[in-house]
């Protein structure tokens, strides 16, 4: 696991650079999708100084298999996704400024742009609100999340889920980008969603026709 504790331990220090937190806040998680372990960030401890040892571990059923720390109070939340979705295997949980403001107001991020259609999906919803760290906060954002790759907390944050985690930051940048996006065009007219149909073309389109061999 040590490679996937690592990956963490990168991440972590990624995501205070990208400012998609603050301090401590904000946590992580990536699975092994062999062994089906989970690899989550410890609760509140600074990321610059966290090391692989820091890391705790969870096996597919949620038991305890390595780790000294305390795990981040967001765990259930993590584990949850995973259970339910298993093409993910990396969740980013942060909270950025302008994805939270849609989060406060509890309205969905739809697809603006072609960018957010090809890395997010359709719509990002807003999950129903509950305290932090309960079942009932996993319960209510793995629902609201369906089977698209974010998801925002109400009254918090934003959660992104790829299948590994460099798409999960991806579409952590993408989310982010798009809500201030749709912010700023608001201020000016009414910004247009794209066909449910278009963003599913070229959602496959990414996956099959783009880049190279
Ligand atoms: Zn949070």
């Amino acid at each position: 696991m040590e490679k996937f504790r690592q990956i963490i331990v990168d991440a972590g220090k990624e995501m205070l650079r990208r400012s998609l937190t603050v301090a401590t806040w904000g946590n992580l998680s990536v699975r092994d999708p062999e062994s089906g372990h989970v690899v989550v960030t410890p609760s509140g401890m600074n990321y610059e100084t966290c090391t692989t040892e820091d890391m705790v571990v969870f096996d597919r059923d949620g038991m305890l298999v390595e780790g000294k720390r305390r795990p981040s109070i967001e765990k259930d939340l993590h584990l949850l996704i995973y259970r339910h979705r298993p093409d993910v295997n990396a969740i980013i949980h942060t909270h950025p400024v302008y994805s939270t403001v849609f989060a406060v107001t509890r309205q969905s991020i739809p697809a603006i742009t072609e960018e957010f259609a090809q890395v997010v999906g359709y719509t990002v919803k807003c999950a129903e609100y509950a305290l932090p760290g309960t079942m009932e906060l996993a319960e209510n954002a793995v629902r609201a999340l369906g089977r698209e790759r974010a998801v925002l907390l109400a009254a918090h944050g934003a959660v992104c889920a790829g299948p590994d985690m460099e798409t999960a930051f991806k579409i952590s940048d993408v989310l982010e980008k798009t809500a201030q996006i749709l912010i700023l065009s608001k201020s000016i007219g009414t910004p247009r969603i794209i066909p449910e149909e278009d963003v599913r073309v070229m959602q496959d389109f990414l996956k099959t026709g783009y880049g190279q061999f």
